[in-house]
């Protein structure tokens, strides 16, 4: 029996990034608009983990089959994890990335080499069939820069220096970033879950 994959995202890029990376599974991968799904989602959860079952969840209700779903943000240790799971609505969700990144380097003022330390983090929740849930997570390593730099990217990509490129995620090509992203890692790791779900009960 075949499955259809449906992700729980409305944001094109990502999209791309997913059907690439999980092409080889032999599934049609849906966005939840093609699969029809539209439910209000309250992302209430205290964990990046949570935030994803729960947006999972709330399409594999209208959908069934298999919903993936993703939460990823920026922890900053200095600043006890912060924003963390409030990335996107960090300092209001209108306000620019320019105004969220200089705060943030501006919060990190006493702040020098480890002490900067920070990363982006991904979870993602694959909702099977019968309901079960599966959980992979994986982070992007680097540190506060002292300044933005780089037009790549998106959102925190110009405050997060990354020590073995010596560059921001901002200064990094597309290319470059998916092979070491937190995104791309969290994917091909529910990749080989679902691999193994697909041999199993599934099929
Ligand atoms: P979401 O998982 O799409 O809701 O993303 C949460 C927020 O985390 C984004 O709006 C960004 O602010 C931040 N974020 C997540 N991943 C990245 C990244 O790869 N680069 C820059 N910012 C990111």
């Amino acid at each position: 029996m075949s499955h259809r994959i449906i992700f729980a995202t409305g944001n094109a890029g990502k999209m791309r990034e997913i059907r690439m990376i999980l092409e080889d599974l032999g599934c049609p991968v849906l966005s939840m608009k093609e699969a029809g799904a539209n439910p209000d989602i309250v992302e209430d959860g205290a964990t990046f983990g949570e935030n994803a079952e729960i947006k999972a969840r709330s399409v594999w209700d209208c959908t069934g089959d298999i919903v993936l779903a993703d939460d990823s943000g920026l922890v900053v240790d200095y600043i006890g994890g912060e924003p963390g799971i409030y990335s996107a609505r960090y300092l209001g969700e209108d306000t620019s990335y320019e105004i969220k990144n200089r705060n943030i380097i501006e919060r990190l003022a006493g702040a020098e080499g480890e002490a900067r330390s920070a990363r982006f983090v991904c979870n993602i929740a694959a909702v099977l069939p019968d309901g079960q849930v599966l959980h992979t997570e994986a982070a992007m390593e680097g540190q506060i820069a002292y300044e933005p730099a780089g037009s790549e990217g998106f959102g925190y990509d110009p405050i997060l220096y990354i020590p073995e490129f010596g560059k921001t995620s901002a200064e990094l090509t597309i290319e470059q970033k998916n092979q070491i992203s937190h995104r791309g890692k969290a994917l091909e790791l529910m990749k080989e879950e679902l691999k193994r779900a697909l041999k199993g009960e599934l099929v």
